[in-house]
């Protein structure tokens, strides 16, 4: 939060711009620099070269707001639109992390942000958009809220998110237009203009569904969580859970995660897993989309259900702890709490009947050993020659 009254600006040379360029409701920071310049008749290059000449702007991800770049920044902004500032908070990307019980560090990524994977000025991804809000020129914008990985759909106009362009499916790159191409809704490779889907499938009622309920949690900073009510981000934190509670289950159909979600309700027959296994925010949409019809459905259950469907299956408190660093959601303590707990078993010295490995695991070392041996190998041959 700031306010230009408290600091002004350093930069003698910001003034309000000529040409008032407001922000619009929910525009990422992204879109206001690119619709500003463009409006002065210059690229976004030149625009905060003029104004930031010792930064080069474009290689960060400039949604992220300015406080790891210069302050100063913020200040300026603020004067270029005339504006105190109060709107500042909300155009940029959040830590969902912030009030939840996941800690993070500075090297993981932010959490439910679609990287941009800036190489240069350069993204090797491109920019989400909706193809039927940019149809119109003067009225086209981005809105912050596409660079969360939960949006997949626009709710107005009920088409997929998409990134790359309609016509030369390059990535969509906002910051490379050029002030001939006059609009933000254009493409900087083709110059075709942006409101072409490139698929023709929509969004599924569900979908539809869980986009307006994600994106009232965010609006309105709440959500409900198996009839409780909830800070946003503790309700963002166990729709990851879910999504993660999905792709455990999908992996293993037949163990204990896939027979619970197969219980209540997901059809693990029919459903595969992300092809890559990265984590949620660098999948594409459609994978995305998959994943989040399953976790709203899921979303829906209530903890009488689930503790039910849990006992069933002999499911403990000690099952929901698949990795040293999983974190059970506040949200989803009324049910956890109502499961057993197995008290942890210290390990003894190594007996005769250890579990031998799986077929899986075998194969894993006997390659990575295979390798090694092929090291070695081409190793000796170059110290012999
Ligand atoms: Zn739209
Ligand atoms: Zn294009």
């Amino acid at each position: 939060m700031f306010k230009t009254n408290q600091r002004a600006t350093q930069n003698y040379w910001v003034k309000p711009l000529t040409f008032a360029t407001p922000f619009l409701y929910g525009e990422s920071l992204t879109s206001w620099l690119v619709r500003a310049a463009l409006k002065h008749g210059c690229s976004p290059l030149t625009f905060t070269y003029y104004y930031w000449p010792q930064y080069r702007i474009w290689t960060y991800d400039v949604d992220k707001g300015f406080d790891n770049i210069d302050e100063q920044i913020t200040y300026d902004i603020a004067v270029l639109t005339d504006d105190n500032g109060d709107a500042f908070d909300n155009l940029i990307l959040i830590d969902f992390l912030n009030n939840t019980s996941v800690k993070s560090d500075k090297k993981t990524p932010m959490l439910w942000t679609a990287p941009l994977s800036k190489r240069n000025r350069y993204s090797l991804i491109g920019y989400p958009y909706c193809p039927d809000c940019m149809s119109n020129d003067k009225e086209a914008y981005l809105k912050l809220q596409w660079r969360f990985t939960w949006s997949v759909c626009c709710t107005k106009h009920k088409s997929f998110l998409q990134v790359d362009c309609g016509h030369c499916n390059h990535p969509y790159q906002p910051q490379l237009l050029s002030p001939e191409q006059r609009f933000i809704n254009r493409c900087h490779s083709c110059f075709g203009k942006l409101d072409q889907a490139i698929s023709d499938i929509s969004p599924s009622e569900a979908i539809d569904d869980f986009q307006q309920l994600a994106d009232k949690a965010y609006y309105s900073k709440q959500g409900v969580i198996l009839g409780q009510v909830v800070s946003m981000n503790q309700w963002f934190e166990y729709l990851l859970f879910l999504i993660n509670l999905v792709r455990k289950g999908l992996k293993n159909p037949n163990y204990m995660f896939g027979k619970l979600i197969t219980a209540l309700g997901i059809d693990t027959n029919t459903l595969s897993l992300p092809k890559t296994a990265l984590r949620f925010d660098f999948l594409p949409v459609n994978e995305r989309v998959a994943l989040l019809e399953c976790a709203y459905h899921l979303l829906q259950i209530d903890a009488d259900d689930w503790i039910v469907v849990c006992l069933a299956f002999n499911i403990t408190q000690n099952s929901f702890q698949w990795s040293k660093s999983t974190v059970i959601p506040k949200a989803f303590s009324a049910v956890y709490n109502q499961l057993h707990r197995v008290p942890t078993r210290s390990y003894e010295a190594q007996s005769e009947n250890i579990q031998p490995a799986s077929p899986k695991v075998v194969m894993v070392s006997w390659n990575r050993l295979k390798r090694k041996m092929q090291m070695r190998e081409s190793y000796d041959k170059h110290k012999e020659s």
